[in-house]
């Protein structure tokens, strides 16, 4: 395959309706698969939402808008998805079994050269590739939150990942205006292996009484140049999902993960950060201010 020209999302939740935005607003057409026509509608209107402020910014015209919603189809069949298109990006839940049903399924429908890209932020790419007759065409495309914003893209090669692939998913990457940077097929790949240690070590920082929360953000924005300081990512991103990425560090690679003692406690106590209202910091009061813990 030359070029890529239509993509095939699969997934419209938070990660794959961001992926189709992006995608159409960059000229590509693109079809989304959910499951049930709710979630469909979900999609679409987080796309509309996201479309709407861009307008409001004066970052995109009302036309562009009209453009980017025209090109992007929602079905609930999988072979709709597949059937033309030149790449899949998946982004259903983070399941092992279920992405493996789906690969196997796409390499049934999609044309043989498609490339099947997952946007999965854990499992292995060698593993999922397993379950396809095409392992030299499946590769990891790890977008971030919220993808319509975020600049870059995590390219993954799986064990038997081909160069042409690799170039193929770049040149895409490029157009749909994000910068990429490349991995292994490792546990946590790049980025989700530096980053849990840093979060998990500002818990450690915190519990034994170092610093106060607002002291640890405010010293690693103000010194380190991050634009938020780990414990308020930790409260964006959600206590448990950085947990759930802690543990499964910890029993693939070892002890440097094993999870702070106050951050499991906070996930116990349902204390999950913006989306409760309540994690380091407390959302619930008019003003955001650390709780003591
Ligand atoms: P989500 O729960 O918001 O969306 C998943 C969607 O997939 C849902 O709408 C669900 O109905 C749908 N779905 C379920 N089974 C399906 C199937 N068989 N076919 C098609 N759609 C199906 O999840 P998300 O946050 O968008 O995450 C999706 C993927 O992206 C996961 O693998 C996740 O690890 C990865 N990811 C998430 C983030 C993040 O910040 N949320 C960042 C990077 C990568």
């Amino acid at each position: 395959m030359a070029e890529i020209k239509r993509i095939g999302v699969i997934g419209a939740g938070l990660m794959g309706s961001g992926i189709a935005q992006v995608a159409a607003q960059a000229g590509f057409n693109v079809v989304m698969r959910d499951v049930e026509d709710k979630f469909l509608e979900r999609g679409f209107s987080s796309i509309k939402k996201s479309l709407n402020l861009l307008l409001e910014k004066g970052k995109i015209t009302r036309a562009q808008m009209e453009a980017a919603l025209g090109k992007i189809k929602g079905t609930l069949s999988l072979e709709e998805a597949g059937r033309d298109a030149d790449i899949i990006i998946e982004a259903a839940p983070e399941n092992l079994g279920l992405k493996k049903k789906l690969f196997k399924e796409l390499d049934e429908i999609c044309p043989p050269p498609s490339i099947l890209a997952t946007n999965t932020s854990s499992l292995s790419i060698t593993e999922i590739s397993t379950a396809t007759r095409r392992p030299d065409k499946v590769i990891g495309m790890h977008f971030a939150s919220p993808v319509p914003v975020m600049r870059g893209v995590e390219i993954i090669r799986g064990l038997e990942t081909s160069d042409a692939t690799v170039q193929l998913v770049e040149e895409l990457s490029k157009k749909l205006g994000k910068e990429f940077f490349i991995a292994k097929d490792f546990p946590g790949f790049c980025l989700n292996r530096m980053f849990p240690l840093f979060i998990n070590e500002a818990f450690y920082v915190l519990m034994e009484g170092v610093s106060k929360a607002e002291d640890i953000d405010t010293g690693v924005r103000l010194n380190l140049r991050h634009p938020m300081g780990p414990l308020e990512l930790a409260d964006f991103v959600g206590l448990d999902t950085i947990l759930f990425i802690l543990e499964y560090l910890h029993r693939e690679i070892g002890d440097r993960y094993r999870p702070c003692p106050l951050l499991k406690k906070l996930v116990l106590g349902g204390h999950l950060g913006i989306k409760t209202g309540k994690g380091v910091y407390d959302y619930t009061a008019s003003v955001k201010k650390s709780r003591v813990l």
